[in-house]
């Protein structure tokens, strides 16, 4: 039996899916707050490209050759794997299948937008693109894709995360990304923050403020979002049609599949192609969603109108939310702390074509232990979350007798976040 399946460089999908192209209803556009359709200063921030895709409806959009290569150099395609350490273990008749997107060199799926993203940049004259980062996956990432493309790059960090993920800084820094704590004193919200609060820890929404505000003041600068974007998604489908394929070679249909939500890339990346199928009634096919119930976005928001930062610079977004002003708990799982959703995510929960699970931090350590320990692999906290919602479903099927096939998208590694695994380990973590 192989239990890795590798694709060849061919392989790698030559298009990006688009979801919009298939919705069971139409996709709200964003609104001003009279209610009006508008994207307001979106084409100061974001490039040209990057928005068109945004509101795009073609089902398939070219991937550049360019693009397509730096994937095919950058580890793509990755294998998909059955995880059989683990079903033993679980002494489940389920099969596990599990897709690296942690074997990136920047250890997560991030790399597939952030390469897009500074392909686009340098064509339209850009010189520097700025980001935000929380955990640091996305900084990472788009430091690297920017160093490709000749790029310069700054990332604004959130300071409880700089100061505590040194090494974070270090891998971006050898990437040529300038990296600052924010609040910082680079902007004016930054300035202005840090006079009235020095010791501020920072959050995502301060520095999403800062990277804007750079964007907004120079047309060489463009600001990138690593995650909740409809383009974002878009890029990441290679993701999801790699895994189409891996599963025709092992004569597999999915009977259920599993991805960890924080503002939706990778869910949508790894199974809008297979949702696509389930919209045409092709499929029976279960999409669970895995979130933290410190933040339970999909579980318990509301479907409505949101900014999509806590300062209210972004137009307002239809999508489940917990409210621009949530702040969540300091659960250990930095990708998972937003307080929105990817709307097109958002509309096909609504639709029930998703169904959301929770997991509380203490159950998913545990998961993401078991799953090192049966497949060797550390998985990224975020990461944990889908893991966990998989070992339930085994589980539920080694009562029921169900030889189902169940798919998880491993999103990234853990291999920088042993704060979290040792809080577990020496149980001070608390169980949020
Ligand atoms: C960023 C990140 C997430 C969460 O973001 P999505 O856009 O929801 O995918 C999950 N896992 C890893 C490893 C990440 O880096």
């Amino acid at each position: 039996m192989n239990n890795k399946i590798e694709l060849s460089s061919d392989d790698v999908p030559s298009k990006w899916y688009n979801i919009n192209a298939d919705l069971p209803v139409e996709l709200p556009m964003p609104q001003n707050s009279e209610g009006k359709d508008q994207i307001g200063n979106l084409p100061k921030i974001f490039c040209k490209e990057c928005l068109d895709q945004e509101f795009s409806t073609e089902r398939y959009i070219k991937i550049p050759n360019e693009v397509r290569q730096l994937y095919q150099r950058l580890g793509r395609p990755t294998p998909l794997c059955r995880a059989v350490g683990l079903e033993e273990k679980l002494n489940t008749p389920a099969k596990i299948y599990y897709k690296r997107e942690d074997s990136s060199p920047t250890g997560s799926h991030k790399l597939n937008s952030a390469i897009a993203q500074a392909y686009y940049a340098k064509k339209e004259g850009v010189e520097r693109l700025t980001t935000e980062t929380g955990a640091g996956q996305w900084g990472t990432a788009l430091s690297l894709a920017s160093s490709l493309m000749d790029l310069e790059c700054t990332v604004y960090m959130v300071r409880v995360s700089f100061d505590q993920k040194p090494f974070r800084k270090t891998i971006m820094q050898l990437y040529d990304g300038k990296v600052y704590a924010s609040p910082s004193m680079q902007t004016e919200v930054g300035k202005k923050i840090l006079e009235e609060t020095p010791d501020h820890p920072g959050s995502l929404g301060i520095a999403i403020s800062e990277a804007v505000e750079e964007a907004l003041a120079d047309d060489k600068v463009k600001y990138t979002l690593g995650s909740v974007l409809n383009h974002v998604v878009l890029h990441q489908t290679v993701i999801g049609q790699e895994i189409q394929t891996q599963l025709e070679i092992a004569e597999e249909e999915p009977d259920t599949m599993v991805a960890c939500v924080g503002g939706g890339s990778n869910f949508g990346g790894s199974l809008f192609p297979f949702l696509r199928e389930k919209i045409k009634g092709n499929s029976d096919c279960e999409f669970l969603a895995a979130e933290p119930s410190a933040c339970p976005t999909l579980s318990e928001g509301e479907y409505r109108y949101d900014f999509g930062d806590n300062m209210g610079f972004t137009p307002l977004l239809k999508m489940f939310t917990l409210g621009h002003d949530f702040v969540a708990p300091s659960v250990h799982a930095g990708g998972l702390r937003y307080h929105g959703m990817n709307s097109q995510i958002s509309l096909l929960t609504k639709e029930g074509y998703i169904t959301p699970r929770t997991a509380h931090q203490n159950e998913v350590f545990k998961a993401g232990k078991l799953f090192a320990q049966t497949e060797g692999v550390i998985p990224a906290p975020e990461t944990c979350h889908a893991l966990k919602v998989a070992i339930d479903e085994a589980q539920k099927c080694k009562q029921t007798g169900e030889e189902k096939t169940i798919v998880v998208n491993f999103s990234g590694h853990g291999l920088m976040d042993f704060k979290g695994y040792e809080s577990y380990l020496n149980g001070t973590m608390e169980n949020s």
